[in-house]
């Protein structure tokens, strides 16, 4: 099978190490987008020069110069594949950037050489400890099922809320979402099924809430919205439109549609609050709406504290 040249591009373009060609009179001619990346410099920066205008200007760990003589590319006319030399290269910054580089020598027709791919990637690759760094972040805030936030990071965003609600008077409002006869979706579908639709719903309470509003995992399948900037009306408006369209959401097992209600508890934080005990009013709520027949919204209709 001959690749598709086209195919082969792309291939070069979109990989994490940096490759450029330099063909046998050492011009570049070909430059990807982790080159980019790692160097600093831009293809249209570099298409057309010789590497030994040196721009890159590689040294060895001992700080001798590749480019006058120890350039693999001069040394031997094929060079091995896989041979790896830790070269420090000049980034277009200034500064100097490890790389681990190898030389892959391309052969014309005739097992001469035309020229070679250099293959070079990040000693400490900065993109992968960047990913790292987000990936641990992502450990300690997220809840690995669902991908809200866990409940530490939405205890932490609540004191926030209660702290400006406190300084500056700005309002919001919680709801305890509690998903109705969850046991029985387990029991019923399996726990596997009961794992997707604690994510449908998580998906679906993240769509029903305004983008600024904050929604994370209180624990098993009950869920917290932290609503902001709004009156007590607007609340209930929004926690009603959550019930209604998780009641509407489809989950399709076998042949069969998993009915899936929520009970919502609601209400206004007041300047007094303090959090857990905001939280248990709003899961009291919740509760009542269970007592009531499940699949409603209960909100906290207590207008004795007012916020001031
Ligand atoms: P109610 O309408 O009164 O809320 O009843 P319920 O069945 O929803 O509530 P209950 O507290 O009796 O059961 C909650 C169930 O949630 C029990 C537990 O096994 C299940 N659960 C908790 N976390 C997870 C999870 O991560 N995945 C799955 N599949 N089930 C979970
Ligand atoms: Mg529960
Ligand atoms: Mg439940």
């Amino acid at each position: 099978m001959i690749l598709d040249p086209l195919v082969c591009r792309s291939v070069l373009d979109n990989l994490f190490e940096g490759v450029f060609f330099l063909s046998e009179d050492r011009e570049i001619v070909y430059w990807n987008q982790a080159a980019e990346s790692i160097t600093g410099y831009r293809r249209e920066d570099v298409l057309g020069s010789k590497c030994t205008e040196s721009f890159l200007n590689h040294v060895s760990e001992n700080g001798s110069c590749y480019c006058q003589g120890q350039c693999p590319f001069c040394q031997t006319p094929v060079v091995s594949l896989g041979t790896e030399s830790l070269v420090f290269l000049c980034h277009q910054q200034g500064h100097r950037v490890g790389v681990w580089l190898r030389s892959v020598p391309v052969l014309d027709q005739n097992g001469k050489r035309a020229g070679a791919f250099e293959v070079f990637r990040a000693q400490n690759d900065a993109q992968s400890m960047a990913e790292k760094i987000k990936r641990l972040e992502e450990m300690a805030l997220l809840d690995g099922l669902t991908r809200l936030a866990n409940r530490s990071h939405t205890e932490a965003n609540l004191q926030i809320r209660l702290e400006e609600l406190d300084r500056y008077g700005w309002p919001f409002g919680v709801l305890f979402v509690d998903i109705d006869h969850f046991k029985a979706i387990n029991d019923q579908f399996g726990h596997e099924q009961g794992d997707k639709v604690l994510k449908l719903v998580a998906m679906t309470l993240q769509n029903s809430l305004r983008p600024f509003d904050f929604l994370g995992r209180w624990g098993g399948e009950e869920f917290l919205a932290i609503v902001i900037n709004v009156t007590q009306d607007k609340l209930e408006k929004i926690a009603e439109r959550a019930r209604m369209l998780i009641q509407e959401s489809k989950l399709m097992v076998g042949q069969g549609q998993v009915e899936l209600t929520v009970s919502i508890g609601a209400t206004l934080a007041h300047k007094t609050d303090q959090l857990l005990d905001l939280v248990k009013k709003a899961d009291q709520l919740m509760y009542q709406s269970k007592k009531a027949g499940r699949n409603r919204v209960t909100i906290d209709t207590d207008d004795a504290k007012e916020n001031d």
